[in-house]
This record gives structure tokens, sequence and C-alpha cells, in this order.
């Protein structure tokens, strides 16, 4: 017998699958904390530190074409193309040799960044939530099924603000790729399907204002396009 909801559930988060009517369920949302060099360079960091990773929540997901009002708290609210790796099925302790065969498919993603409160939260050695995890800050665009394009391993990974490129990079220098990040990852939790990893971003962060139109891709996967609203 199943349990009835004293409140109404939460609605089920997700992503369009590109040629499908299907969605994709999101469960988790992993990001990786330094993954590509250039981006490491620009923020000061040690270029030899092994990889970190801290969540959004699934309900943080927001669609293609979508305007996002300039989130509270912030004055210096950052882009961060991603890279975006979709489970359908995980465990514990996956090794790097198997780790593809646990991937739905990829899309592109921006992890959008409070970038003045990340970096006041980690002087004072406290967690990244409030720089990282807030209401709309993963956009995310359609998947594309590794049962159709494969697992990529190069491809130019871009951002624009308003017709500008600021972000530029390619897979292949992604420090860690997908299938070690898998492997590292599930040995801190157990990974599974709906969970979903934005693997890093390029070089080129920098900060957004109401108004901007941002459009993001990856060669081969796809694009993804945000504007950014007044505050709500
Ligand atoms: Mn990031």
């Amino acid at each position: 017998m199943s349990a009835s909801f004293i409140i109404a559930p939460p609605p089920q988060a997700s992503i369009p699958v590109a040629g499908d009517s299907k969605v994709f369920p999101v469960r988790r949302i992993w990001c990786v904390g330094r993954n590509y060099l250039e981006h490491i360079r620009e923020m000061g960091n040690d270029e030899r530190a092994p990889p970190f990773f801290f969540a959004k929540h699934a309900d943080m997901i927001v669609a293609d074409g979508t305007t996002i009002p300039y989130p509270p708290l912030t004055k210096d609210f950052h882009h961060e193309v991603e890279l975006v790796v979709a489970m359908k099925s995980g465990g514990l302790n996956i090794p790097a040799a198997k780790a593809l065969d646990h991937v739905f498919g990829y899309g592109v993603g921006i992890d959008l960044t409070r970038r003045d409160l990340q970096q006041a939260s980690r002087k004072k050695e406290r967690p990244w939530e409030i720089g990282k995890s807030f209401d709309q800050s993963a956009p995310c665009g359609a998947l594309q099924p590794a049962a159709k394009i494969g697992h990529p391993t190069k491809g130019k990974i871009w951002l624009s603000v308003n017709g500008t490129e600021k972000q530029k990079g390619d897979l292949t220098e992604l420090i860690w790729n997908v299938p070690e990040i898998i492997a590292q990852l599930s040995e801190q939790v157990a990974l599974a399907a709906g969970d979903i990893i934005m693997t890093g971003t390029p070089a080129g962060v920098g900060a957004l204002k109401p108004g901007d139109k941002i459009e993001c891709g990856i060669d081969g996967i796809g694009t993804l396009k945000v504007a950014i609203g007044q505050p709500a």
C-alpha cells in the first residue's frame, strides 16, 4: 500500500531530450569545482588539486529560452558554460572503464554563480551554497542521447553575451574527463538514474546584468539560450 501525500508532492524536474517527446527526469545535480586550466588560472587557484564536487537542487533546472530574474543578494552574477552529463544508471565506486555504460546522454548547461557570495564564503571557510545553489541557477539545454551521438571527447564549448563571445574552450581541455569524473564522484555518493553532472567551465567567466542575452553551445551537442531579467 502506498502512502498518500499530506501536501501535494513537488513537481518532478526534467530536461527535454532532443528528437524525443519523452523528457529526462532529474534526481540530483552535481557540479565539478575546477576542470579547465585557464579557468583555474583566472580564478587564482591550485592547478594540481584533485576535482571536488558541489550540488544544486533538481528544481533549480531552467529550460532553454527562459528569462531568469537577476537573483537576490549578489552584485557579481556570473555565467559558467559547462558540458552536462546525464546518468541512466549508477552505483557506488564505478570504475572509470565502466563509467560510460551509465551515461544516458549529454547537454550544454550554465552553472550560474553569485561570485561575490561564493568568494565571501570561501574566505570564511563556509560552504558554497549561497554562491552556487539558488533558484534558477542551472539552465540546461536538450539532452542528446549517447545512443545517437556517442561520447564526445572533443568539440568547441563557448558562451556569448549579447552576441560577443566571452567563454571559449574545447572538451579536449577537460583536466578530468567524463569517466574520471564519474569514477571519482561515485566514491563520494552512489550515483543513480536521473543524476546530472556539470563538468566545469572554461576560461572567460564574467558578470551578467538585467537585459543580457546569453547564448552558449558545444559543437556536436547543442545550444542553449537564456536571458537575464529584472530582479524578481
Ligand atoms: Mn562551474
